[in-house]
């Protein structure tokens, strides 16, 4: 259905009727493809931030569009008071390719970071033995894991944070990278230390070699949960299936999604061990659309691509490019990152990420700015020709 409407008559009734909590670049889409995205003029352009990583495999994979076509003509929503013939093969097929025993499917993300939670307090007091209402979460500064009340109640951003209160207790936020400060923060009522194996809102901050397999340890010595919010880090953006696995480290819980959802539905999951998510008890947590057919349908493709390899590979190879390629970029100052997941900050002097993102619209980029940093984290079935392309408009944009 066209309405008609010019791009700018677009824009101005999303500014009219809609929340005012995003500030989005002035095109209007209509249709995807791949790396692709067509606006309403039919003006290409390259998707240099896929969905924030729900889109790694791109836009209307052909497999994961069929994949949902026929779900939809069969079952696409019982709830769960009833089986369903995609749920249990969904939840082994992901335990299997993410090297975990158990899994409790839900829809945002946040509500998977919400759920475990929820299932390391319930493991605190009915596992460990922590006095009733006592439990305690160690996050880490920086922190990203979602927009929920208790969940910006230990986010370390102000404008996440503040006009939002009474917030949630028992968070107790600890210096990302500092292993020696989350040892000394550990008490006997600690429940779990939750973290983003690399941070992505923070900037793709990538933690220094060691850090991660010391929380493992740190967590080992006391009896706590590492739970891992890989919902943007996971699913072969860094180039391996979770971004923990390039330390070789497991954690206890994963938090996933975005990705999961094969860039069609929202599907997000928490995986992990089975004596810690087999606290939960029917009537205990629940969720009126997690799991359900078309989800778990979708799910299941995006597995089975993933279980291939491929897409770590391409994350792997196309991301060294990137990086390389970036960091001979003139007016750009620093490259970060890992895999097709690369942070670029704008030289000292230059235009602000928000100008770049807004000259690059019109070489034909869409990519996503942070004060002086550029996300580039396209699609996982990018080429490297399409990159060239990239990168191409990004020095004409700085030089
Ligand atoms: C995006 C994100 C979330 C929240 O996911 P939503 O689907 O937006 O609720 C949580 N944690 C991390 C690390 C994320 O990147």
């Amino acid at each position: 259905m066209t309405d008609g409407l010019t791009p700018d008559q677009h824009i101005a009734i999303s500014e009219r009727w809609s929340a005012h909590n995003y500030h989005p670049l002035p095109v209007v889409l209509t249709h995807g493809e791949g790396a692709w995205m067509t606006d309403l003029n039919g003006k290409r352009y390259l998707d240099f931030l896929a969905g924030y990583s729900a889109l790694n495999f791109g836009h209307r994979h052909p497999e994961i569009v069929a994949t949902a076509k026929a779900q939809l003509d069969r079952l696409t929503l019982t709830g769960r008071a009833f089986h369903h013939d995609q749920f249990g093969p969904f939840c082994r097929e992901l335990a299997e390719l993410t090297g975990t025993e158990m899994v409790l499917p839900a829809n945002s993300g946040a509500e998977a970071v919400e759920s475990a939670v929820k299932i390391a307090r319930k493991w605190a007091y009915q596992i460990k033995g922590v006095p009733d209402g006592a439990a305690e979460i160690l996050v880490a500064g920086e922190n990203f894991h979602g927009r929920t009340t208790t969940i910006v109640s230990f986010s370390t951003d102000p404008e996440a944070r503040n006009g939002f209160g009474p917030f949630t207790p028992g968070f107790k936020v600890v210096p990302y990278g500092d292993a020696d400060a989350l040892r000394a923060a550990v008490t006997e009522n600690t429940a779990a230390v939750l973290l983003e194996p690399i941070q992505g809102e923070a900037g793709v901050v990538v933690p220094a070699k060691g850090y991660l397999a010391d929380v493992r340890q740190i967590c080992d010595d006391t009896n706590t949960l590492f739970v891992a919010d890989e919902i943007q880090s996971g699913l072969a953006r860094t180039g391996t299936t979770l971004a923990l696995d390039h330390e070789g480290v497991h954690a206890d819980l994963y938090t996933l999604g975005k990705a999961l959802g094969g860039g069609i539905v929202p599907v997000s999951a928490v995986v992990g061990r089975a004596d810690v998510i087999g606290v939960l008890r029917p009537g205990e947590h629940g969720s009126t659309f997690g799991g359900n057919p078309l989800a778990c349908a979708v799910g299941r493709t995006v597995t089975r691509l993933l279980a291939t390899g491929e897409y770590q590979e391409r994350s792997r190879e196309l991301g060294a490019y990137v990086h390389s390629r970036l960091s001979e970029l003139e007016g750009i100052a620093e490259v970060h990152g890992r895999g097709l997941w690369a942070s670029a900050r704008i030289a000292d002097g230059g235009p602000s990420g928000r100008e770049v993102s807004e000259a690059l619209i019109g070489h034909g980029v869409l990519c996503k700015d942070y004060h002086s940093n550029l996300r580039i984290a396209p699609p996982l079935v990018i080429t490297r020709e399409e990159i060239d392309l990239g990168m191409d408009a990004l020095a004409a944009v700085l030089g």
